[in-house]
């Protein structure tokens, strides 16, 4: 029987499981940026497991700090009482100490979705003890991830996910992407005063839209002028993805909330975080009469806590960042190069290595039919990579190398014109 069969994922169809299509691109081991398949064959992972393997497959570092921590204190609490683990507050201050102030303040929690529907929870929290009872709204862009399930799947722009959850969607209202103008609009549409905070991904991994320059700004002045909570999810885009900690920090544009995950443990271990300000921190949570009633099981597990600072010792000194700039840049060049030459590409943008590569055909976005094509193509080249329903989007882990992002290309290249000749 095809274990397929068992494994429910969210692609899987009866046809491929009855005839065995899927089976081969088990993957069973991997090293570096590359991962193999139970055949044998290896593939480049251009998105880095599920974008999170910063550190790539093979982070001895990593491995080493999880497997002490397993062998010291294997599991501990976070959540209700005063006995976290001596690695939680360690890496609680390590965390905290990368990033600019006043954001001094850290929980954790195994998701990203987790951590941002903690992050509305705490703004409308925050709003609840100073009073403010209808400030409940939030806005985000419609083309937004943010999570699934609850309030992260209502952040998301997805309608598809939408429609799933109605009628039970919270309070969230979405503009196009990094449109300011109908921002303003739906803000005053709402009424400020009932807006508890704008939710951005500073470059949003779907498409890969990064904000154009000034935009972040201009976000963070909106929202001071209303008394709006600005929350930055940088699940993808934190810990070196685009060259840098944190965007916002680099941009010095500064939220009150931060969600912070994947690239946190490299993958290692299922880790998110929420930062918060002083402000906020003093305001609601650290007031003795209030609870702030939200948390899990395994929120700050003790196992990602180690990894959480071996990944930290490695992006130290600051190297790593460097790198993914100027491989980043290397690759979007080459990428640009072909997009003379190659009729399917439209065009090629990003930041380090969080790269887009929008597809057309002729005039037409291609649509998700297309562009599954395009992704078993590249599969067959021995390239894996995610796609939307135009681009295709390119997260490698950071350690990456020139050589590796040329052969990146040539695969990728590749697969694009057996397709364009197939078609022809
Ligand atoms: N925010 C962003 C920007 C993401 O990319 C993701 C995951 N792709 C999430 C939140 C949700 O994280 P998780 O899948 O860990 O719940």
């Amino acid at each position: 029987r095809n274990p397929h069969d068992a494994l429910w994922y969210n692609s899987i169809t009866r046809e491929a499981v009855d005839t065995g299509a899927i089976e081969s691109s088990a993957m069973s081991r991997g090293k570096g940026c590359w991962v193999q398949d139970a055949s044998g064959t290896w593939y480049l992972d251009a998105r880095a497991a599920m974008w999170n393997t910063t550190l790539g497959y093979d982070a001895e570092r990593v491995v080493e700090a999880m497997t002490g921590q397993l062998r010291r204190l294997p599991v501990a609490q976070i959540i209700r009482y005063e006995e976290p683990s001596d690695v939680a507050l360690e890496y609680a201050r390590r965390l905290v100490d990368t990033l600019p102030d006043p954001l001094n303040h850290v929980r954790f929690g195994s998701t990203g979705s987790q951590m941002t529907t903690a992050a509305v929870l705490l703004s409308r929290f925050v709003r609840k003890v100073a009073g403010q009872t209808d400030r409940t709204k939030v806005i985000a862009f419609t083309n937004g991830y943010h999570g699934t399930g609850g309030i992260a799947g209502a952040l998301t722009g997805e309608r598809q996910m939408h429609a799933l959850q109605a009628p039970l969607v919270p309070d969230v209202h979405h503009v196009k992407p990094w449109n300011l103008e109908a921002l303003a609009k739906t803000v005053e549409r709402h009424g400020p005063e009932h807006i508890t905070a704008i939710i951005v991904e500073p470059v949003m991994g779907t498409d890969v839209l990064a904000a154009p320059d000034g935009a972040l700004r201009h976000i963070r002045d909106l929202c001071d002028r209303h008394g709006i909570h600005l929350i930055a999810d940088e699940v993808t885009t934190g810990f070196g993805r685009t060259g840098a900690m944190s965007v916002m920090a680099d941009n010095r544009v500064l939220p009150d909330l931060l969600v912070l995950g994947k690239g946190i443990t490299s993958g290692y271990f299922p880790l998110a975080a929420l930062v918060c300000t002083d402000a906020l921190f003093d305001e609601a949570i650290s007031r003795p009469e209030y609870v702030f009633p939200h948390g899990c099981t395994a929120d700050g597990h003790p196992v990602g806590m180690a990894a959480g600072l071996a990944v930290l010792d490695e992006l130290a000194d600051g190297s790593l960042f460097g790198h993914v700039r100027a491989v980043g840049e290397h690759l979007r060049q080459r990428l640009r190069e072909h997009a003379a030459t190659t009729a399917l590409i439209h065009d090629v943008r990003g930041a380090g290595l969080m790269i887009g590569v929008e597809l057309r055909d002729g005039d037409e976005r291609p649509g998700a039919a297309s562009m599954a094509e395009v992704r078993r193509a590249c599969q067959e080249a021995g390239l894996l990579l995610t796609t939307t329903n135009s681009t295709l989007v390119l997260m490698p882990p950071l350690v990456l190398t020139e050589t590796e992002a040329d052969e990146l290309v040539k695969r990728l290249v590749g697969a694009l014109d057996d397709v364009a000749a197939a078609r022809s």
